[in-house]
């Protein structure tokens, strides 16, 4: 499994003080999750969320602290079945898969490593050959 945690301060939702969070951002059978877990140390709330949406700022720290991973592709694959796995995978409009497909084949498309193999893992069952790796 690819995946990556992050430790992060947040407030307790039932009283305010500041606890330690932990989240994980993972790829699970060809989807991403975002689970979290807070535990107060101050009135001993206990809670998991599992699936929720990963918020931009937490998406930054996991990028600042475990690095960004670039995909590539293989310069000679079918562009149309590249550009075709892209715009299904990242739900994208026709009219965005573009400029995103060229960012890729620059070598310029980077996230985080379970989102940049989630599209490697695509792509290479659509034939393919592609790669996610740190940068
Ligand atoms: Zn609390």
């Amino acid at each position: 499994m690819v995946f990556e945690c992050l430790t992060y301060r947040a407030e307790c939702q039932d009283c305010g003080a500041e606890t330690t969070c932990s989240g994980v951002q993972a790829l699970v059978g060809g989807s991403l999750t975002w689970d979290t877990e807070i535990s107060c140390p101050s009135c001993g709330l206990a809670l998991a969320d599992r699936g929720g949406d990963l918020p931009a700022e937490l998406r930054d720290r996991l990028l600042a602290e475990h690095g960004a991973a670039r995909l590539t592709v293989d310069p000679a694959a079918s562009e149309a079945v590249a550009m075709r796995v892209l715009r299904t995978v990242l739900g994208l409009a026709l009219a965005d898969v573009t400029s995103v497909f060229h960012e890729v084949v620059a070598g310029r498309y980077v996230g985080t490593m379970p989102e940049m193999e989630r599209l490697a893992r695509g792509l290479r069952a659509a034939g393919v050959d592609a790669v996610a790796a740190r940068t």
